[in-house]
């Protein structure tokens, strides 16, 4: 497998992209919260293939900007975002049981929501990939220090896990959205710097880590929500 990457330079997100596609499309998407970065991996995804892939998962929590994000990239690029929604059974039961807000109560509630809403819904959709895409950053969090472009995810049957924004900045990631003219969640002009569901993502104060909004009552080592975790990285070119 690592020899598939051999010649391709990993700090290249374009070139990280192509070798990509070449090597999974169509069993190869873009998982897209619609954030900043995933609308960069996007706009260079697209360059490349109009017809990549590219699923979102609705959590029923979202923020309407992101809606509108969500609906101006697909207008804007022509994409048909494939969508997941959590069980509805499984939602019923934790509002019924719990209330709508039980992820605040403590990291196992938030955990089990989490779970509900995303985890179990990214994993149906993983589950016909042989590969997936992200806009995840090294820089992000403490989480994610040890970001490869290129990794294989051990708690996703081994799949591929393509991070191809893994060594940008925030600065990187703004200039060329800003020079694509890329549309963007609003919620980044009012200092949101990391945007999930509603009710867990505040904007940040001055100084404050990117991902310091999410969860911000919980420690900062727990704040994954289960879409990125038990990952064994591996560096092709090594
Ligand atoms: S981010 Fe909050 S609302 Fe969204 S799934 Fe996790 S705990 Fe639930």
């Amino acid at each position: 497998m690592n020899n598939e990457w051999v010649g391709v330079d990993l700090t290249d997100a374009r070139a990280v992209l192509e070798r990509a596609l070449e090597l999974y499309h169509p069993r190869i998407a873009l998982a897209s919260s619609f954030s900043l970065e995933d609308a960069v991996a996007l706009d260079i995804l697209m360059s490349i293939r109009k017809d990549a892939r590219v699923f979102a998962l609705d959590t029923g929590r979202l923020n309407p900007e992101t809606y509108e994000c969500a609906e101006a990239l697909r207008r804007r690029y022509g994409v048909r975002i494939e969508w997941y929604f959590p069980r509805h059974d499984a939602v019923e039961q934790l509002e019924r049981e719990k209330g709508l807000f039980s992820f605040r109560e403590s990291v196992e509630n938030r955990k089990e929501c989490c779970g509900i809403r995303k985890v179990e819904p990214l994993e149906r959709a993983l589950s016909s990939l042989d590969a997936w895409i992200t806009g995840l950053r090294r820089e992000q969090s403490v989480t994610r220090t040890d970001l490869q472009p290129v990794e294989t995810d051990a708690a996703h049957q081994n799949i591929a896990k393509i991070n191809p924004l893994a060594g940008w900045t925030l600065h990187d990631v703004w200039t060329y959205a800003r020079e694509k003219r890329i549309p963007y969640n609003r919620l980044y002009d009012i200092g949101y710097t990391s945007i999930g569901c509603a009710p867990c993502t505040r904007a940040i104060e001055p100084g404050e880590d990117q991902r310091a909004g999410r969860w911000w009552w919980e420690n900062p080592e727990h704040k994954e929500c289960g879409l990125h975790i038990n990952m064994r990285s591996w560096s092709p070119t090594i």
